[in-house]
């Protein structure tokens, strides 16, 4: 049973959190290259493949590693450009950002993205056009949902497993992070934080429960993740520094353990050779509306 390995290809200083954390002008000590390199190693190693959803700001300064990556057999998806979240965008601010992310990525490696991850999983009901945006500009799925409910991100009512999303200018194939189910709710594992925090069995379970129901794990991973040296980020809450660094010393050796164990490869790999199709059709509530901060709250709880 293939799973499916995302890397979100940023800086160790691309977090949102409640605001952006970093200045996008703003010299920042360069760590991407080495930790991307470190990852294709140990892929090599166990012949894993992964999508990278790369930050086009990371594609404009170095096309080159983008150009690597592609070149030793993995994707090269979109994450925009500028890492802003997109539930804090207009949708003629996310289209511009897409399309500079689409360009350096077309620069770099001669052709154009099919996938796309929204920075943070900002996509919200409130937000139904970024699936018009990105059909518009030739995407052909998406891997922007996570089915949970957090102070960040989260769409907790959108189905757990790939399924197809429909809007109204058309449908899309939409790859949820996975979770599994406990009682009513859903419980986040694959990846980042989740997978640095829960001990490996529990992991490891897990991918098992969904491999047995016949669905792949979507897991996610990002750069900074297996570098116990980076410069630390400053003015953190002590949640989100909790959440940001919690057992980044040890996930480069639960990284290996799960590729050890388990088989992965990309979207692309996954969609376009297997000819899947996707039973359940959802779409986003498009009359939902969107409360901004300040007026009686933002609507991270929904
Ligand atoms: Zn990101």
């Amino acid at each position: 049973m293939e799973n499916v390995l995302t890397i979100d290809l940023e800086e160790w200083y691309h977090a949102n959190y409640e605001d952006n954390l970093f200045q996008p002008g703003q010299d920042y000590e360069e760590r991407v290259i080495g930790n991307t390199n470190k990852m294709l190693d140990l892929f090599d190693r166990y012949q894993a493949k992964a999508t990278f959803f790369t930050l086009g700001m990371i594609a404009e300064k170095y096309p080159e590693l983008v150009r690597l990556i592609h070149k030793r057999g993995h994707e090269i998806a979109s994450h925009g450009y500028g890492h802003q979240l997109i539930y804090n965008q207009s949708e003629q601010e996310f289209e511009e950002d897409l399309q500079k992310s689409i360009i350096t990525i077309e620069k770099a490696i001669g052709q154009r993205p099919k996938g796309f991850r929204a920075p943070s999983w900002s996509v919200k009901h409130e937000t139904p056009w970024v699936f018009s945006v990105l059909k518009r500009n030739g995407i052909e799925y998406d891997a922007s949902i996570f089915p949970v409910k957090t102070f960040l991100y989260g769409i907790p009512d959108a189905p757990r497993m790939p399924f197809q999303m429909n809007f109204r200018e058309g449908s899309m194939l939409e790859f949820p992070t996975s979770t599994v189910q406990l009682g009513s709710k859903n419980v986040p594992f694959s990846g980042g934080f989740y997978f640095r925090f829960l001990p490996y069995a529990v992991i490891r379970r897990m991918f098992r429960v969904l491999n047995k129901a016949g669905q792949p794990v979507i897991f996610y991973l990002h750069p900074r993740e297996i570098d116990p040296h980076q410069p630390k980020l400053e003015k953190l809450s002590f949640r989100d520094h909790f959440i940001h660094y919690y057992q980044i010393g040890s996930c480069e050796r639960k990284l290996e353990k799960l590729l050890r164990e388990f088989r992965f490869t990309t979207v692309e790999n996954y969609l376009f050779h297997s000819q899947k199709e996707f039973d359940v059709v959802w779409s986003l509530n498009e009359s939902a509306v969107y409360r901004p901060a300040g007026a009686g709250g933002r609507t991270i709880s929904g």
